[in-house]
């Protein structure tokens, strides 16, 4: 293990995570580094470039920071905000929770987990707040009919849409766009 593996262990380094991991071979567990459970004694420590080697030498993924989960595989990609860019981009389409997996290459079970985790929100949640930012702004700044506004992003039932709009805003499209259809 080398000097600074050993300090992102001690200090929680989150910025490490994805780049290694580390067993403790008291326990048999392995962690990313950012783990908040208790520092290990630096003796017990072994090393790994990836948590499938970690496996390989026996250690089982610890149930806290859980590095096995495919956002902490491969060079520390940040799975929460690449699911965040692919909704703003595809806000439009019939985005699912399958379609976002298939994506990440990511159960939808873990990627749904992973997301909440990292950012105390559902990816369907995150996807409906996207549509309901954009549709307000559509519904401000253009002329276009509120079935327009509610195709362009993403609601294939009017009614559907104006529901959702009505529990979120209090108001219906047409109401917030100040009484113009
Ligand atoms: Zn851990």
């Amino acid at each position: 293990m080398e000097e600074r593996q050993w300090r992102a262990i001690e200090s929680c380094d989150s910025g490490s995570d994805g780049v290694f991991f580390y067993g403790v071979r008291t326990t048999g567990i392995f962690c990313r580094p950012s783990c908040k459970s208790r520092t290990p004694k630096r003796e017990n420590v072994s090393v790994f470039a990836t948590a499938e080697d970690a496996m390989a030498q026996g250690f089982r993924a610890c149930k806290r920071c859980r590095p096995e989960e495919a956002v902490w595989r491969g060079a520390g990609g940040d799975a929460a905000a690449q699911v965040q860019a692919l909704i703003e981009k595809r806000f439009g389409e019939g985005l699912s929770l399958d379609v976002l997996a298939d994506e990440l290459k990511m159960s939808p079970h873990h990627l749904h987990r992973m997301f909440k985790r990292e950012t105390g929100q559902t990816p369907g949640e995150f996807l409906l707040d996207v549509r309901m930012r954009e549709a307000k702004r559509l519904l401000r700044e253009t002329e276009w009919s509120v079935t327009d506004v509610a195709g362009q992003v993403g609601f294939v039932n009017l009614s559907h849409f104006s529901t959702v709009f009505h529990s979120r805003t209090g108001q219906t499209p047409t109401q917030y766009r100040g009484g113009r259809p």
